[in-house]
């Protein structure tokens, strides 16, 4: 019998939950052209507005121009070039730590840490809300694996209790649908007194919080012997592509023997590496790009809550309005995009069941003037569908 692939997709129709693409013409930046039309974007996650910067696109064209743009096997065969070495350097420097290893993708990373750490009989506690590559990686790895309550500490503590055996806690640092941080402190507290590891997945810590830009862990001043897994992205504050995992050179060497995500794929593109390591030394350095887009985060929130906008609790550049159902969320971005504002929908299976949301980000690119034209709009078509 043939796959129904007609009926799922039907299926998927019918629960709201259908994904599509658009089609950017144009580079990332807050103004953004989609099917022959200008849009004020508030969506991606080039949270520092890097992904376009003009010394990063100069380093990468200069980087293609002296390396070439393909790694041309995998790291372990002959893919493993100057500047990814001097990338994964850059990264280690960064975040404290003894040595870093380079991937293609933060879901790549995540399945790589947890599949070569963890084996069958260890114990895998996940926040609720971990990004889905956590999940799938714990899946994969064959370990125990449980989810505590959303942040809750009483909920950690329970499992832990119940936990016999090598454990890890894995955990977002910033969560991509909330924007709320990890209390990671209470974390690294609970972990010592039951010698459990914690892993980080910072991917929307890095290069927003810290007073380098160094993540969450520097934000809350917690050092590698705390967290011994540290995994931070590359295609968001850093605006190019790829990920990072750092730690001991113990760690790292364990990965480089054990993480088939790894081993068993091609490098990524020296020319983004060059790329890269101009974005780190940006975000390293460019405090002013960080202190703008905390003042927006400031503005958004103070006018939206005299609004009275449904916001999340969140400090960071991800600034969630819940809206409840997934047919009216849609509805409400299709009508800010009537008005010239792109949003993204986010709806379940994304998030959980009820909990569909506009996610709005900002973005060191925006101006005080755009955020006011999205507070505008939200305030139009907030006030439009509160009857409906
Ligand atoms: N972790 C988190 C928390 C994320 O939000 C994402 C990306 N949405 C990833 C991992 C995956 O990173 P990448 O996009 O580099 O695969």
């Amino acid at each position: 019998m043939a796959f129904d692939l007609a009926g799922r997709l039907a299926a998927q129709q019918q629960a709201q939950r259908y994904r599509r693409h658009v089609c950017v013409q144009g580079p990332q930046g807050p103004l953004l052209q989609i099917d022959g039309r200008e849009y004020l974007a508030f969506a991606s996650n080039d949270y520092l507005g890097l992904a376009s910067h003009p010394q990063v696109v100069e380093a990468l064209q200069q980087g293609a121009g002296r390396w070439g743009v393909g790694g041309g096997s995998a790291h372990l065969v002959t893919g493993h070039m100057q500047p990814h070495e001097e990338l994964a350097q850059a990264l280690a420097d960064w975040t404290g730590r003894e040595a870093a290893l380079l991937f293609g993708s933060g879901y790549q990373a995540n399945l790589a840490v947890l599949t070569a750490l963890l084996q069958a009989g260890d114990h895998l506690l996940h926040d609720r809300l971990n990004h889905a590559s956590l999940l799938d990686g714990g899946r994969l790895s064959g370990a125990r694996f449980q989810r505590y309550l959303h942040n809750d500490m009483t909920s950690l503590a329970g499992h832990l209790a119940r936990c016999q055996g090598d454990t890890m806690i894995a955990t977002d640092g910033v969560f991509s649908m909330d924007g709320d941080l990890a209390p990671l402190p209470d974390i690294c507290t609970l972990a010592g007194q039951h010698g459990a590891w914690v892993m980080v997945d910072d991917a929307h810590g890095i290069g927003v919080l810290g007073e380098s830009g160094a993540g969450t862990l520097e934000h809350y001043g917690l050092d590698a012997r705390q967290v011994p897994v540290l995994m931070g992205t590359l295609g968001k504050a850093l605006g190019t592509s790829g990920a990072f995992v750092a730690g001991s050179r113990e760690l790292i060497e364990s990965l480089i023997q054990f993480a088939r995500p790894y081993i068993y794929t091609t490098s990524s593109s020296p020319a983004v590496a060059c790329a890269t390591l101009a974005s780190v030394r940006l975000a390293r350095e460019d405090n002013d790009r960080r202190a703008h887009l905390q003042e927006l985060i400031r503005l958004f929130r103070h006018e939206a809550a005299l609004l009275g906008l449904p916001l999340v609790d969140s400090p960071t550049a991800i600034q969630p309005l819940l809206v409840g159902d997934s047919g009216r969320a849609l509805a409400m971005s299709q009508r800010l995009r009537e008005l010239g504002i792109w949003v993204t929908a986010i709806r379940p299976p994304t998030v959980p069941e009820g909990g569909a949301r506009l996610r709005i980000t900002l973005t060191a690119g925006h101006s005080r003037e755009q955020v006011e034209q999205l507070l505008t709009a939200l305030e139009q078509v907030h006030g439009e569908f509160a009857n409906v």
